[in-house]
């Protein structure tokens, strides 16, 4: 069975890219492999019971050489150190695959967010944020939202940081923030908005059999939090046909297509999807084999592992989602000749609009929708664009040295299949390398 150990799962991806890097100092790597900075901290809450309760939080900046640490905060029960520095680490590749000034960074609270109450979800956000104290920072480490945090969680953030610094612009120390305390406009929808513009992207560069565009596609969502939910709907809009949509109880089932309209009211009604009148009830497991065009696991990481990648049947593979596919999984999906477009470029759209968000509050400014929407198409189309260069350059170069090998030795040719993810990869680490070098090693 495939271990997932989360930070195991970066070094792995790691190892993959290095290969197809140029001649590079190996200390660099090292630097690169490990996480710059961890901190956990323990800090007790009252409950509304009238208890005491301890809790445990993380922050990893997992590299600045591109800039401000920049990355969500979850509130998850099964949060870990390992995880938390994992993440941070897809930060740092996004964020330069992305070309936002931006290291990376990710923190949490180990904590089950349906079993508190607004009151302790507040105390519990602002204690940790005051733990925290400098740790983070308009220009040293900028957090936004991620699973189970929202809108109101980054307030409260905001809030707290706000009345620890007095007296000056604060707003750009966290992103993810109402309209009214200067969020913006998109950046709700962002991460699913982004991730549209790239398939649509990828669709258009690349010739799949049978997916030549979006519409009447069949598509199976694994995940309704904030990035499956927008997903649904901005996949149905461009004329797909969301058949499967999942979230941690269930999935449901609908050939003809989801009424997403109907899905949101049981949500909202049920806390869950399951249970939707005329539909089917499967598992999260079933939704990720179903015979349909596109699956977009956008829920937790390590969904379609070793064990079940084999009986994926999509054609396309969309990780809207942190690491929801493990590296043996992307090389069976891959030799299947299905296609994985990977977690750093395809959901890079939320730090894009987090970017947006943190420039706007520097020059106290607020951009319209369109604006926001067009310029993160922009940034969408160049990153695709890149990654299809990068995989188009590496498989000419592996397949080129097969044939010179075959020739040399009379070996058959290896046949080595480069993938999306390690594509993407070394598009990220090439300029990551670049920009430290171009720093130098202090001192
Ligand atoms: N949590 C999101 C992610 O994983 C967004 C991070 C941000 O906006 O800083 O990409």
């Amino acid at each position: 069975m495939e271990k997932f150990d989360e930070y195991q799962v970066i070094k792995e991806r790691l190892k993959g890219a290095i290969e197809y890097l140029d001649q590079t100092r190996p200390g660099l790597i090292d630097f690169l492999a490990a996480p710059k900075k961890s901190i956990v901290v323990n800090f007790p809450v009252q409950m509304d019971d009238g208890s005491v309760r301890v809790f445990q939080g993380y922050r990893v900046v997992h590299n600045r050489a591109n800039g401000p640490g920049k990355g969500g905060i979850r509130y998850h029960p099964q949060l870990s150190s390992q995880e938390v520095a994992s993440l941070a680490a897809l930060m740092t590749w996004k964020c330069a695959l992305i070309n936002v000034p931006f290291g990376g960074a990710k923190g949490g609270v180990c904590c089950d967010t349906k079993s508190l109450s607004q009151n302790e979800l507040r105390r519990i956000t602002r204690r940790f944020i005051s733990e925290l104290g400098d740790d983070i920072g308009p220009h040293t480490d900028v957090p936004a939202p991620d699973l189970y945090t929202n809108e109101r969680t980054m307030a409260w953030i905001y809030d707290t940081y706000d009345i620890m610094h007095p007296g000056r612009n604060n707003r750009p120390v966290v992103t993810g923030k109402p309209i009214d305390l200067g969020g913006s406009e998109g950046r709700r929808a962002a991460t699913a908005q982004g991730c549209l513009y790239a398939v649509q992207r990828f669709l258009q560069r690349i010739a799949i059999p049978g997916l030549a565009a979006l519409e009447d596609s069949r598509i199976a969502i694994q995940g309704y939090g904030n990035v499956g939910a927008n997903a649904a709907r901005l996949f149905h809009q461009s004329g797909a046909v969301i058949v499967a949509i999942s979230d941690s109880q269930g999935g449901i089932f609908c050939k003809t297509g989801l009424n997403l309209d109907e899905v949101d009211k049981h949500k909202r009604q049920q806390g869950t999807v399951v249970g939707l009148p005329e539909t089917m009830s499967i598992t999260n497991n079933d939704l990720l084999q179903l015979d349909c065009d596109i699956v977009i696991p956008a829920a937790t990481s390590n969904q379609i592992h070793a064990d079940n990648a084999a009986a994926v049947r999509a054609k396309l593979v969309v990780e809207a989602g942190n690491a929801p596919v493990t590296p043996e999984a992307n090389a069976i999906l891959t030799r299947k000749g299905i296609y994985v477009l990977p977690d750093i470029l395809v959901n890079a759209g939320g730090v894009t609009a987090s970017y947006f968000e943190w420039v706007q509050n520097i020059e106290n400014e607020q951009w319209t929708l369109a604006e926001i929407n067009q310029k993160l198409k922009n940034r969408m189309n160049h990153a695709v664009d890149a990654v299809v260069a990068k995989w188009q350059m590496l498989q000419e170069k592996v397949d080129a040295a097969g044939e010179k090998a075959k020739s040399d030795n009379d070996d058959p040719a290896t046949n080595t299949i480069v993938d999306l993810h390690t594509s993407a990869l070394v598009v990220a680490l090439e300029r990551l390398l670049i920009t430290i070098e171009e720093r130098g090693i202090w001192p």
